[in-house]
C-alpha cells in the first residue's frame, strides 16, 4: 500500500510519526504523519495547513491515544 510512495519523505507504518520541514524562501513548508496507534495517515503543504497538521495530530494521534483517545 505505501510501496509506490516516495519512501524517503514518507512515514510508514513500520516507522510511524510526524514529519515537518520548514519552508523556505524557495520552497512552501510541508507536513506528513502516519500514526502508529490507529494508522491515519494526512499531509500537508504551506504554513498554515502543516499547523493544523501538526495540530490534528498532537490532539488526535501519536502520544494523544494514550490518554485514551
Ligand atoms: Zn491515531
Amino acid at each position: 500500500m505505501f510501496g509506490k510512495l516516495p519512501s524517503d519523505l514518507t512515514p510508514t507504518e513500520d516507522r510511524p510519526g510526524l514529519r515537518v520541514r520548514g519552508g523556505t524562501k524557495y520552497t512552501t513548508s510541508q507536513g506528513d504523519y502516519v500514526c502508529g496507534s490507529c494508522g491515519a495517515q494526512d499531509r500537508a503543504n504551506g504554513d498554515s495547513d502543516v499547523k493544523a497538521l501538526v495540530s490534528d495530530y498532537t490532539d488526535n494521534h501519536g502520544p494523544a491515544h494514550r490518554n485514551g483517545r
